[in-house]
C-alpha cells in the first residue's frame, strides 16, 4: 500500500516488460517513483491543433486525422520516404517521414494519430515533415487535458512511450499515495497535495496547474534538501571542539610584520574572521572566496601559525601533488626561521619516508603537514590537530573533504576557492556566517593581457613567447588533454616538447610536465621552473590550480576552445601574478558559436566574477561551473539558479521548522525526515558547510 508503490520498480506498471524496463533504467529510472518524478518540461498545446488547409507555409504545426493510405519511395539519393496520406475531416494532407521505414509498420489504414511538424506547401497539396507523431487514442491520452507532455528525451526513450507508460503508472497510483510535505505548509503557500500535483505535472488541466504542480515540487524538493542542511548544521553547530586558540599570539604578529608586502584591507578582514572563529569554542567550518590570484595563500598560513603558537597542529591539503609541494616549499621557507616544523606528504612518498614522517606527525614534532588526498588515508595520526585547510575545495571529491573534518577532534576548517558561487546562492549553502571573501587583488596587478590566435597562427605565438623569455621572463605551453585518451595526449605533449626544443625554441630550457609523470620528476620540473632555469614549460593542465611563479608573464593555451571559462580563467591566473605585464595567448579555431564565445568573453575580461556570469549565461543556470563539483546533489526540477526565490523561502521554512522541533520528534517530521533520508541522505553526510 501507500508508498511502497513508489518504491516499486517499473516493471509492476502494466505495459512495462523487461525491455521497456532496460530502456527506463538507461536513462536512470528504476522505480514507479523515479518515474513520476521524470518531469515533463514542456507541454504541447494541443488546442493548436487545426484544419491542414488553415496551416501556413512554414508552420511547426500540430494536425491530427485518419491514416488513409501508406506509400514508400526512395529518392534518387538512396533517402527512404514514407508518405502518408491523412484525412482530417476537410480534406487530405501528406505527412512525410525520412528514413524511417518502420513508421510504415506502425501506422495502419483507419488510425487515427496527431502528428507535429514543419509544413510546407505546394501544388495544392499541404504536406508536413514529421517530428512527432502519437497515436490519437481519443478516450486515453488526450482527453486527460489539452496540454501533452514534452518529456526531456535521452536515447531510446521515446515521447509517446512515456506518456503512456507515466499515463499507466498515475492510474494505478490512484489513492495510493500519503502527504509527506505538512499541511499547515501547503495552506500557507498555496501549492497543491501530492498525488493532484503528479497528476497536473504530467497530465494538466491547464497550464496554470501544472505550473502550480511544478512550485510544489521545486519547494518539495529544495524545503527537503535545506532540512537536511538545517539538520546537519545544527549538529556541526552543537559540537564543542576539543582545542581552542587565544587572542593574540607573536609568531602571528612578527610573520605579518616580516612580508614582504603589506597585506590587503581585505586580507586583514579575513584574518579577523578566521582569528575569531579559531577562538570561539564551536568548530570553525568557514569558506574563503577570492579569484585567483587574490592571496588566498598567506592568510591561510597566518591561521596555520595561530594554530601553531597555541600548541596545535595545522594540515593543508591541496588537490595536485604539483600545488601541494608548491605551499610545502613556501612554508617551509617562510616558517623555518620561526622553528615551524613543516612536513609535506603526497602519494608519491616513499613508504619508509611516510613511516617515518608520520611518526612525527604523531608524536607532535611536526607543526604544519602538508600534503594531498594522501593527508585523509588510513595511518595519519595527528598528535592535536586544530586547524584544517583545504585549498582549491572544489577540485576535490566531497568525500574526501568530509573525510579529513572528522579527523581528530572537530578541528577548525578552513576551506579555500576561486570558485565565485554567487553570494545569494553561496549563503543558502553554506549559512550565514561562515563565508570570506577577498574581492579586491593586491595592488600593483597589471591585466592580463588576453589574445585569441588562430590555430594555424602558431609562429606568431611562439615569437611572442621568445620575446618574453628574451626579457628573462617564463612560459607555460598548454597542450589539450582529452580524457578518452589521456595516453595518446601525453604522448603528443612529450613530442611536442620535444620538436619545440630542437627545433623553434632551440636556443632556450624547454621542460616537461604533465599529471602521469613520477612525482620524483614532476617535483624536480617544477623545482626547476620556479628557480628559472626552465624557461618555457610545455605542460597539460597540471597546473590549472594554484601554481604560483610570479615571473611567469606569458601562458599560451592550445585548442583553448576545448576548455569550459572556469578552466581558462584557472590557466590565464597562472601568468600576472608579479608586477610585470603578462599574456595568455588562447590558440584556437572554435568551430561552435559557444566556443568562440568563451574565447571571447576571455578576451574581454579578466574579472572571475564576470566571466561566471558569463558562463552561467552560455551554458545554463544547471551547468554553472563549480556547482556540479561543489558535492552539491542533483536536482530533478529545482535549479539553484533560476528557482533562488524558492530557495530561500525553502531555507526560511525549512529553518522555522527546526526551530519548533529541533530533535524533530513530532510525527510530521518523522514522516519528513524519511523523506530527506531517501532522497539526500548520501548527499548530505558529505556536503561540506564552509
Ligand atoms: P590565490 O588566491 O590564487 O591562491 P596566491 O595566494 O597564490 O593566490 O597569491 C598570488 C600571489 O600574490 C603570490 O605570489 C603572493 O605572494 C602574492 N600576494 C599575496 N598577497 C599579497 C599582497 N597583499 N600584496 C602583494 N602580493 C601579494
Ligand atoms: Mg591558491
Amino acid at each position: 500500500m501507500d508508498k511502497d508503490f513508489l518504491k516499486k520498480l517499473v516493471q509492476y506498471i502494466r505495459t512495462v516488460g523487461p525491455r521497456r524496463a532496460a530502456v527506463l533504467q538507461r536513462a536512470g529510472i528504476f522505480t514507479v517513483k523515479d518515474l513520476l518524478y521524470y518531469f515533463p518540461s514542456r507541454y504541447e498545446d494541443r488546442t493548436r491543433i487545426k484544419p491542414a488547409g488553415a496551416c501556413a507555409q512554414g508552420e511547426m504545426a500540430v494536425l491530427r486525422g485518419t491514416v488513409m493510405a501508406v506509400q514508400e519511395n526512395r529518392s534518387r539519393r538512396g533517402l527512404i520516404i514514407t508518405k502518408v496520406a491523412i484525412n482530417d475531416g476537410l480534406g487530405i494532407f501528406y505527412a512525410i517521414w525520412f528514413n524511417q521505414p518502420f513508421i510504415k509498420k506502425n501506422l495502419l489504414r483507419g488510425m487515427r494519430i496527431i502528428i507535429t511538424g514543419k509544413v510546407k506547401k505546394g501544388y495544392g497539396a499541404v504536406q508536413v515533415m514529421v517530428e512527432e507523431y502519437e497515436r490519437d487514442e481519443g478516450g486515453d491520452i488526450l482527453s486527460a487535458g489539452r496540454l501533452a507532455p514534452v518529456y526531456p528525451l535521452t536515447w531510446q526513450l521515446k515521447q509517446r512511450f512515456l506518456r503512456s507508460i507515466v499515463k499507466a503508472a498515475l492510474e494505478e497510483l490512484k489513492g495510493q499515495t500519503k502527504e509527506f510535505l505538512p499541511e499547515r505548509l501547503l495552506e500557507k503557500l498555496h501549492l497543491p497535495h501530492f498525488e493532484s500535483a503528479l497528476h497536473s505535472i504530467h497530465f494538466p488541466d491547464n497550464y496554470e496547474n501544472a505550473e502550480r504542480a511544478r512550485k510544489r515540487f521545486i519547494f518539495e524538493e529544495l524545503f527537503l534538501f535545506q532540512l537536511a542542511l538545517s539538520v546537519r548544521w545544527k549538529e556541526l553547530r552543537n559540537r564543542e571542539k576539543l582545542y581552542r586558540c587565544l587572542p593574540g599570539g607573536k609568531l602571528t604578529t612578527s610573520f605579518i610584520e616580516n612580508l614582504p608586502y603589506k597585506l590587503t584591507a581585505e586580507q586583514i578582514k579575513v584574518c579577523k574572521e578566521i582569528s575569531r572563529d579559531m577562538e570561539s569554542s564551536v568548530p570553525m567550518h568557514r569558506l574563503l572566496q577570492g579569484d585567483v590570484g587574490a592571496g588566498k595563500t598567506v592568510v591561510s598560513i597566518i591561521a596555520l601559525l595561530k594554530a601553531v603558537e597555541n600548541g596545535l597542529q595545522g594540515a593543508l591539503m591541496a588537490p595536485t601533488e604539483i600545488l601541494a609541494e608548491q605551499h610545502y616549499l613556501g612554508m617551509r621557507e617562510a616558517l623555518g626561521r620561526y622553528g615551524v616544523k613543516v612536513g609535506l606528504l603526497t602519494g608519491g612518498i616513499r613508504k619508509k619516508e611516510k613511516d617515518s614522517l608520520l611518526e612525527t606527525v604523531t608524536s607532535g614534532e611536526v607543526n604544519i603537514l602538508v600534503g594531498t588526498q594522501a593527508l585523509i588515508q588510513e595511518g595519519v595520526h595527528f598528535y592535536r590537530l586544530g586547524l584544517v585547510v583545504v585549498d582549491e575545495q572544489h577540485r576535490f571529491g566531497v568525500r574526501q573533504r568530509a573525510n579529513l573534518q572528522h579527523r581528530g577532534s572537530c578541528p577548525d576548517t578552513l576551506v579555500m576557492t576561486a570558485t565565485p558561487i554567487p553570494r545569494t546562492l553561496a549563503l543558502t549553502l553554506y549559512g550565514e556566517l561562515d563565508i570570506s571573501v577577498i574581492a579586491q587583488l593586491p595592488p600593483g596587478r597589471l591585466p592580463v593581457k588576453t589574445y585569441h590566435v588562430p590555430s594555424g597562427a602558431l609562429t606568431r605565438v611562439y615569437s611572442m613567447i621568445k620575446e618574453q623569455v628574451r626579457q628573462g621572463r617564463q612560459a607555460f605551453i598548454v597542450c589539450p588533454l582529452v580524457e578518452e585518451s589521456e595516453k595518446i595526449d601525453l604522448q603528443a605533449a612529450a613530442a611536442l616538447a620535444e620538436n619545440l626544443a630542437a627545433a623553434e625554441f632551440k636556443d632556450f630550457r624547454v621542460g616537461l610536465l604533465h599529471g602521469r609523470m613520477r612525482s620524483d620528476a614532476k617535483e624536480s620540473v617544477m623545482d626547476c621552473f620556479r628557480r628559472g632555469e626552465i624557461e618555457i614549460l610545455v605542460c597539460t593542465t597540471v597546473i590549472e590550480v594554484g601554481v604560483d611563479v610570479p615571473n611567469a608573464t606569458i601562458i599560451a593555451i592550445l585548442d583553448a576552445d576545448r576548455y569550459g571559462l572556469a578552466q581558462l580563467h584557472q590557466l590565464r591566473g597562472r601568468v600576472g601574478r608579479g608586477f610585470y605585464q603578462s599574456h595568455c595567448i588562447l590558440v584556437a579555431s572554435p568551430k561552435t558559436k559557444e566556443g568562440r564565445a568563451r574565447l571571447k568573453a576571455m578576451t574581454l575580461t579578466t574579472d572571475g566574477f564576470a566571466l561566471a556570469e558569463e558562463d552561467l549565461r552560455l551554458r545554463g543556470p544547471g551547468e554553472f561551473y563549480g556547482i556540479r563539483q561543489s558535492g552539491l546533489p542533483e536536482f530533478r526540477i529545482a535549479d539553484l539558479f533560476r528557482d533562488w526565490k524558492a530557495l530561500q523561502l525553502a531555507r526560511e521554512e525549512a529553518l522555522a521548522w527546526v526551530r519548533e522541533d529541533p530533535q524533530l520528534l513530532k510525527p510530521e517530521s518523522r514522516v519528513l525526515l524519511a523523506e530527506v533520508k531517501a532522497r539526500f541522505d548520501s548527499a548530505v553526510n558529505y556536503i561540506d558547510v564552509g
